[in-house]
């Protein structure tokens, strides 16, 4: 397919998610590391992803952890830090379309704080995030502002209380359990959503990957917005192939209008 023809196919693929987004009753998306690509944020898998570097499983795992707290950091600072990542428009159009009370809710498996920074509100993380942590010898609290600032001068938190180095962000280690409340209502949305756009997610970490599933067994329809098919085609009514930061901006647009009835 010729470079034109591909972009009137994604035109008219685009068009038909926006009518699809515009008449749902109750949107809701789901995302993944691949939205916060062209943030700078590496994916896990892929040629530049982060697992070619940092072994996951020691990296973000309680029992390495435990011994190895500055390998969990140097990894954290190397995801949102070094790589300098701000909302793109993939996330700022999510926004867009919430505050314009079209879409419902932002079901996330990241961790990097970027929906709530492009100002969506209604958020579940279902990984946890960044923002907040605490010491696990004295159970000190601490923000996110004040962990980014020890990180950005290449130094692994110490409690300022205990000088504990087991300073445990809250997110969800590899073997953790996810946390049940976020995750029963991101269950009860994905159930009641009649529409499902899901971005960025390769949907093979789960339990969170199974989320869309619910969506489909209730009589929802899926929209699958990846820089690839993935390894489910089968299961999308809709597959928009490219970029997040280039296709929600227009699917947003011309939802909005949709909705506008211009
Ligand atoms: P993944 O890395 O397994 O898959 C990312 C998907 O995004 C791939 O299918 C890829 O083709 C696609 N992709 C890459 N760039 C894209 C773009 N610009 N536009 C659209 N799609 C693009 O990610 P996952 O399914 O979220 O699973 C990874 C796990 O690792 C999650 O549990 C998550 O918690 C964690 N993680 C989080 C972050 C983050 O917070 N940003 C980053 C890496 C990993
Ligand atoms: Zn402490």
């Amino acid at each position: 397919m010729t470079p034109k023809n591909f972009e009137n196919k994604i035109e008219e693929k685009i068009a038909e998610a926006a009518r699809m987004l515009a008449t749902a009753e109750y949107p809701v998306c789901f995302t993944g590391a691949g939205i916060s690509a062209e943030s700078g944020v590496p994916t896990f898998r892929g040629p530049d992803g982060l697992w070619e570097k940092h072994d996951p499983q020691k990296a973000v795992s309680l029992s390495s952890f435990r011994n190895q707290p500055e390998a969990f950091w140097d990894f954290a600072r190397e995801l949102v830090i070094t790589s300098g990542a701000s909302p793109n428009p993939g996330h700022q159009a999510l926004a867009r379309l919430e505050e314009q009370q079209i879409l419902k809710t932002v079901i996330t498996q990241n961790i990097d704080m970027l929906h709530q920074q492009a100002g969506s509100k209604n958020v579940l993380e279902l990984h946890g995030s960044l923002e907040k942590a605490d010491c696990r010898d004295c159970g000190a609290r601490y923000s996110w502002q004040e962990l980014e600032k020890i990180l950005k001068r290449d130094e692994t938190p110490e409690c300022r209380n205990c000088s504990s180095l087991r300073i445990k962000p809250r997110i969800v280690f590899f073997g953790e359990r996810l946390p049940e409340k976020v995750l029963e209502n991101a269950w009860q949305e994905a159930q009641q959503a009649d529409l499902m756009l899901v971005i960025g997610s390769s949907l093979q970490v789960y339990p969170a990957a199974g989320i869309p599933d619910l969506t489909l067994q209730a009589g929802g329809k899926l929209i699958y917005i990846n820089a690839d098919r993935g390894s489910r085609p089968e299961i999308f009514q809709l597959i928009l192939t490219g970029r997040a930061g280039s296709i929600l901006p227009r699917l947003a647009d011309s939802a909005l209008k949709i909705s506008r009835g211009d």
